[in-house]
């Protein structure tokens, strides 16, 4: 769509934004923060100004080389650390990042765009699941399984599978590193990751209170380039033994067909594109108010946001009215400023992206409700979008928007519901607001998702699964299956 916008809105620059200096950032590798072997460097840009704030060095063969080295060795010595002592050392980096919530938020507001409260409860919740790891780790129980044979013991021992590299994106610059981080150090793991280069500074603060907390040079190592570089060189190298990405599907399934290639565990959280279904029988408020929240959380760039609401026929009507009402109430701006409950779209690519899908559904005969155009010119700040009555051929029923977009659409029966639920390759959150029990059983059996959450909103926390199915990957970084994906299981047997 075109921008025939209303003027730029005027941000008032207030002290907040001089709060802090924001730093050019370093790799870490091998206990040392340095530049690239080569000197090469990457511009970092906040979203809402549009300004250069900063560089991160660019690591290219030679530094993943050390990166290698670094995380091999890293890898003899924290895993003959026992549990406990990680454990500790864990805990104290969880409590060293509460110290620090300030600063740390501030450095990524400046440089993702969310709302300084989001940058904080994005924080003080890794330090929670950092403490959760911590505890978790220590409970990696083998067996002792009864033999067949007199005189036979048979027991599993669970071992830390090896140096790990990981890959995350942009939207949640902290939380999305927190969580593989976390499971590969309490279960013995070394570990390479590759942060986002968009939001950098903020990861760094992360690998840092690991540091000043005790963490062992080479067990923890943190580079920044291009991202196809880096995967295409780490993923076959035979240091690396299991690898976890976060981010689209079509670039998850290029890695997991390249891991897959060179036989190395993988974990894989990709998009999605939440179904949420709000029933006849549910409480309206309550499904606006946690639907919306959650929809506009991050600028919608999240890939458990709800995407398509599907509303029975009885309550169609104010749940729309409702709805649109919420978003119009969102208060769009600088996250650093005061009462801002969303920030800008992360990078520039997602304006266009969300333009091209609004026209889309449109010229196919969608209602455009409210919001559909992007917000002055200065920053990537783009309108609380609602668009009702959009047909199944749009490209935003297909794809996902990645952006503050809902899509509100009707049903009749609980079939008709799932069916289009289901429709998608797609298979990460769920969400379902109803009265009924009998409708609630039948949604958990037959729901094609790795997470369900119905008449609230329960994601996201440590100690349960996060993870989808189908197209939307494999593997939880949650609760305790997330920790056995860093575990590999040997088998002992022994005769007197
Ligand atoms: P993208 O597909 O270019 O990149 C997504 C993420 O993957 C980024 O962090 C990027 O650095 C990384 N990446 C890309 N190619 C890679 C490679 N060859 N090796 C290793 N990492 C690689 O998309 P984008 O424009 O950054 O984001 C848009 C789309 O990405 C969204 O529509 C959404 O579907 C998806 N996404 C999902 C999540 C999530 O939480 N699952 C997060 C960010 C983006």
């Amino acid at each position: 769509m075109s921008a025939s916008a209303p003027p730029a809105p005027v941000f008032q620059i207030t002290k907040v934004y001089a709060m802090h200096s924001y730093p050019d950032v370093q790799l870490f590798i091998d206990g040392t923060w340095r530049d690239a072997a080569g000197g090469e460097t990457i511009p970092v840009s906040d979203p809402a100004t549009e300004e250069v704030i900063g560089k991160i060095a660019h690591a290219r063969q030679a530094d993943l080389d050390l990166a290698l080295e670094a995380a091999e060795r890293g890898f003899k010595t924290w895993r003959e650390t026992s549990p406990l002592e990680r454990s500790k050392i864990m805990r104290k980096a969880a409590q060293l990042l509460r110290e620090r919530v300030g600063y740390v938020s501030w450095l990524m507001t400046r440089e993702q765009g969310k709302p300084l409260a989001q940058s904080k409860a994005e924080i003080l919740g890794a330090a929670d699941t950092i403490d959760w790891f911590a505890e978790e780790g220590r409970r990696t129980y083998g067996q002792v399984i009864p033999s067949r044979f007199s005189g036979v013991a048979q027991m599993t021992v669970k071992l830390p599978v090896g140096p790990v590299a990981a890959f995350t994106p942009w939207n949640f610059p902290i939380n999305q590193i927190v969580r593989k981080l976390s499971a590969a150090l309490c279960t013995g793991c070394s570990i390479i990751v590759k942060a986002p280069e968009e939001t950098p500074a903020s990861p760094a603060e992360l690998i840092r209170v690991f540091v000043d907390a005790g963490v062992p040079a080479g067990v923890v190592n943190l580079v920044y380039g291009i991202p196809s570089e880096i995967s295409e060189y780490l993923i076959p190298h035979p240091v690396i033994r299991k690898i976890s990405f976060t981010g689209s599907t079509p670039v998850g399934k290029h890695l997991a067909a390249l891991a897959g290639k060179h036989m190395k565990r993988a974990t894989m959280e990709l998009g999605g594109h939440a179904p949420a279904i709000i029933f006849d029988d549910a409480d309206l408020e309550k499904a606006i108010e946690v639907t919306a929240a959650a929809k506009y959380r991050n600028a919608g760039q999240v890939c458990v946001a709800p995407t398509r609401f599907l509303v029975q026929d009885g309550i169609a009507d104010r749940f729309l009215e409702g709805f649109v009402k919420a978003s119009q109430a969102i208060k769009v701006g600088n996250g650093l400023e005061e009462g801002v409950t969303m920030g800008p779209l992360a990078n520039e690519r997602r304006i266009p992206a969300m333009e091209e899908m609004i026209q889309d559904a449109v010229s196919q005969g969608a209602d455009l409700k409210t919001g559909g155009k992007r917000i002055g010119n200065k920053g990537h700040f783009f309108e609380p979008t609602v668009l009702a009555n959009v047909p199944t051929s749009a490209k935003m029923m297909n794809d996902e928007p990645f952006g503050p977009l809902a899509i509100i659409n009707r049903f009749s029966s609980v079939e008709d519901a799932l069916e289009e639920a289901n429709r998608l390759p797609f298979g990460l959150a769920s969400y379902a607001f109803t009265g009924s029990v009998k409708t609630a059983h039948a949604l958990s059996r037959n729901m094609e998702a790795g997470m369900l959450t119905i008449n609230h909103n329960g994601l996201s926390i440590p100690e349960v699964p996060f993870g989808g199915i189908k197209d939307s990957g494999y593997g939880t970084e949650g609760g305790s299956e997330a920790v056995e994906a860093y575990l590999e299981t040997r088998f002992v047997t022994q005769m007197n």
